[in-house]
C-alpha cells in the first residue's frame, strides 16, 4: 500500500499556526498528530485532545523507552511527537500533519526525507507581537521569552520546503491546503 504524507508545520509560537492546523484538520478530515509536552495545561485544554500532558519523569521515561519520533526542549519544557501517533497511520496510507518546531521539523526529516516541511510565520515582529499579546494566555516574562525565540526560529525558515505568511485565516488555510492537494496528486 502507498504510504501517506507526512505535513511537518513549524514558526514563531504565537503567529497562528495552531489555528490554521485545527481548521484544516477538520476540511480535509486529516491526521493531526497530538504531541506530548511537560508544559503545564492552559485554561480550556484538555488532557489528550491539545496535547498529552505529561510530568517531567513521565516525559523521561518515555524518551528511554523509545517512544518519541522527535523531541525539543522550546521555551523551557520538553515536547515531542509519539510514534503511536504518526508511524501507524502513515503506514495505513494516511496522511499526517505535525505542528512542532523547528528543531523537531529538522529531526522528522532526518527520518523522513519526503516530509514536507512548512514554515509558517506573520507579515512582521510587531504582528506577532500583538498576536502573542493579544491571545491573553501568557505572562509578561512568557511572552519575552517567545519573542526572542521567534528571532532564531526564523533563521531555520532557510532550512523549509515552502514558507505560509499568515496574512489572514482564510489565506492561510488555502495555502495549507493547496499544498496538502498538490503533494497528493504528485504521488
Ligand atoms: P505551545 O506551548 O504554544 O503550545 O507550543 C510551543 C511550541 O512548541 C510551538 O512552537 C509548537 O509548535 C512546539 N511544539 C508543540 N508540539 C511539539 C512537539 O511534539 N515537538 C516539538 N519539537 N515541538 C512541539
Amino acid at each position: 500500500m502507498k504510504k501517506g504524507n507526512l505535513f511537518v508545520v513549524s514558526g514563531p509560537s504565537g503567529a497562528g499556526k495552531s489555528t490554521i492546523c485545527r481548521l484544516v484538520r477538520k476540511m480535509l478530515n486529516i491526521n493531526l498528530a497530538t504531541s506530548a509536552t511537560t508544559r503545564k495545561p492552559r485554561e480550556g485544554e484538555v488532557n489528550g485532545r491539545d496535547y498529552y500532558f505529561l510530568t517531567i519523569p513521565e516525559f523521561e521515561e518515555k524518551l528511554r523507552n523509545g517512544e518519541f519520533l522527535e523531541h525539543a526542549k522550546v521555551h523551557e519544557n520538553y515536547y515531542g511527537t509519539l510514534k503511536a501517533e504518526v508511524e501507524s497511520r502513515l503506514a495505513a496510507g494516511e496522511n499526517v500533519i505535525l505542528e512542532i518546531d523547528v528543531q523537531g521539523g529538522l529531526q522528522v526529516k532526518e527520518q523522513y526525507p519526503d516530509a514536507n516541511l512548512i514554515f509558517f510565520k506573520t507579515p512582521t515582529m510587531e504582528d506577532l507581537e500583538r498576536r502573542l499579546r493579544g491571545r491573553k494566555t501568557d505572562d509578561e516574562a512568557t511572552i519575552q521569552l517567545r519573542l526572542k525565540n521567534s528571532i532564531k526560529e526564523l533563521e531555520y525558515e532557510k532550512m523549509y520546503d515552502t514558507s505560509i505568511v499568515n496574512y489572514t485565516v482564510d489565506d492561510s488555510c488555502g495555502h495549507l491546503i493547496r499544498i496538502i492537494e498538490e503533494k497528493s496528486i504528485e504521488d
